[in-house]
């Protein structure tokens, strides 16, 4: 079963532990830490209040659905799982199986004036299923027994999916008739089809494969107007796509129920490789004139100097890494080098021209190659960063991270300021906060950013919520002085919500609310949230 409140499954045996090293690194960055005290199930339970909601045939009212399907995973969803104090709960867990029953529940909510948010795997990061305290009752539409594979056309490369089914299982059951999905977010574990298209997910092998608004083909939502059936065109030139309406809705207009894919088959080959740059600038350079000359890599990130130093410290390999760093620096990529970890994915023929042709652009810019190794590593380890948390939040450390996409001529100064401003942020609190930074999900006019932050819990909740506001809230601003998106692939919830004006502009937020009206006139689909 799922842990209540962290990430992960109960009973796997990840060591969340964190190495003396990677402490003693930390604390020479942000200092000293004490641990917040954790609430335990009990005492959470004892906090759900008696359900407001109606009876149904399939809505639970039971106290620990509802706390179980309360809270993503975002800074205040932890504060408020370890605290114990989750504020707001649904009234109710309805598990359809069927559209029909999820049709079944709309029309059961209109009838008796109740709220609906639909549930993914929970792994949203900005607020995006916290109920808003209010006078009607809240129901949350969870997808999990929607799980299935449901047709699979081989000859279109089409796969029909239960919108609730997890990454794992869309693998599993893809890579049994010997086809891939490639869509894997860092939360890919735990999150669902449905949610990675309602929230515009993003997985580590966009560059393969495409975020999911390359992948989404089609596919049916429940509304409370009636259902939608999105027909699935390789192309179409007939006015506006509708699919694109429903990408990034945020269960503000209707539910996924069945979500088709473009599917491929799995590729021959895939590796992973390391080069180390000996600058930021020089890094800078190289990446975007490998994705600017076409090369055909399925992923690349390149990590700045404190995320680099950061990393090879947190390996916990002090030993290799000691001599990693000596033979860098011989080669001339010592203080201030940046890792850069690509993937080749495709026939032999062509991750072998893929990694020749990479290679040539990493040796003009002086970088160092270092072969495959450290690649596998990254292959090893790419989900296992959020289980990362447990280990930080028992030593009393938060992390956190903000995220945009630019075009190339505003990426270098956005990177300081972001950094800047959030390493700043709690300066007036005498906080020192850790920051790094990653440039990752390349496109020809630009990429995303992506930046780290460490800090230390307050002195109780309130505190640290309040530390968490002021880094929160400088990331943001300074993403939107730099004409950044507010997210490349975490959607906007309730945390990223105040930002979304400046990028949409009032006739573009106005067009957005309006199309939720026309689904929801009453506003009872996942209120507060997007557009609130
Ligand atoms: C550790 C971690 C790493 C992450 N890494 C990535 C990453 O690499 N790339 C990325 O894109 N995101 C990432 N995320 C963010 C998050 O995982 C994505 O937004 C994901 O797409 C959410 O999917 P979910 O199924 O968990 O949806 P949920 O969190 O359950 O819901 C998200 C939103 O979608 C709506 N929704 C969910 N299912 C449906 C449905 N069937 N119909 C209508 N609306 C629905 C919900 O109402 C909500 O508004 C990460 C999150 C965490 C915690």
């Amino acid at each position: 079963m799922r842990l209540w409140n962290g990430w992960g499954d109960e009973k796997n045996n990840l060591d969340f532990e964190l190495s003396a090293s990677s402490r003693a690194f930390i604390e020479q960055r942000i200092g000293k830490s004490t641990p917040l005290a954790d609430a335990t199930l009990q005492d959470a339970l004892s906090r759900v209040p008696v359900s407001r909601s109606p009876e149904h045939r399939l809505i639970s009212t039971d106290a620990e659905d509802r706390l179980r399907h309360c809270r993503g995973q975002s800074i205040p969803d932890w504060l408020a799982m370890r605290s114990g104090d989750f504020g707001t709960f649904p009234d109710g867990v309805a598990f359809p199986e069927t559209s029909e029953d999820v049709q079944e529940i709309l029309s059961f909510a209109q009838d008796n004036d109740l709220i609906v948010i639909p549930y993914g795997g929970g792994t949203s990061v900005c607020g995006h299923i916290t109920p808003e305290p209010g006078d009607k009752p809240v129901i949350t539409i969870a997808m999990s027994r929607m799980n299935k594979l449901m047709a699979l056309d081989k000859k279109s490369q089409i796969a029909t999916f239960g919108a609730g089914i997890l990454g794992p299982d869309v693998e599993a059951q893809l890579a049994k008739e010997g086809y891939t999905l490639g869509h894997y977010p860092q939360s890919w574990e735990l999150s669902t089809v449905g949610g990675w298209v309602a929230s515009r997910s993003s997985g580590q092998q966009s560059l393969r494969y495409g975020r999911i608004e390359k992948l989404f083909a089609g596919g049916r939502i429940e509304t409370l107007k009636g259902t939608l059936d999105i027909p699935t065109f390789p192309a179409s030139s007939a006015g506006p796509d509708i699919r694109e309406m429903f990408m990034g809705s945020e269960g503000r207009m209707g539910i996924i129920t069945e979500v088709k894919v473009r599917v491929t088959p799995i590729a021959e080959q895939e590796r992973f490789y390391v080069a180390f740059f000996p600058s930021w600038e020089s890094g800078m350079q190289a990446t975007r004139e490998i994705i600017q000359s076409g090369q055909q890599l399925s992923m690349m990130r390149l990590s700045n100097a404190t995320e680099t130093e950061t990393h090879l410290k947190l390996a916990g390999h002090e030993r290799v890494v000691n001599l990693l760093n000596r033979y860098l620096r011989m080669r001339g990529a010592g203080e201030g080098k940046t890792m850069f970890t690509f993937g080749a994915t495709g026939s032999r023929d062509q991750c072998k021209s893929a990694l020749k042709l990479t290679r040539k652009l990493i040796g003009k810019h002086r970088g160092v190659y270092t072969g495959s190794l450290i690649g596998k590593q990254w292959e090893h380890s790419r989900f296992r960063a959020p289980y990362l948390r447990h280990g930080l939040w028992d030593v009393g450390v938060i992390v956190d991270t903000m995220e945009t996409c630019l075009d190339w001529s505003s990426v270098p100064a956005a990177v300081v300021d972001m950094e800047a401003d959030i390493a700043n942020a709690l300066s007036a609190d005498k906080e020192d906060v850790h920051v790094f930074t990653h440039l990752s999900h390349f496109y020809g006019q630009g990429c995303s950013v992506y930046s780290t932050f460490i800090f230390r819990a307050g002195s109780d909740y309130a505190e640290t919520m309040e530390r968490w506001k002021k880094l929160k809230a400088a990331g943001a601003e300074a993403i939107v002085r730099h004409g950044g998106t507010i997210s490349h692939q975490h959607g906007v919830g309730i945390d990223h919500a105040p930002y979304l004006p400046a990028e949409k502009g009032v006739l573009g937020i106005k067009a957005i609310k309006e199309l939720c009206q026309l689904f929801d006139p009453d506003g009872r689909m996942n209120p507060g949230k997007l557009v609130p």
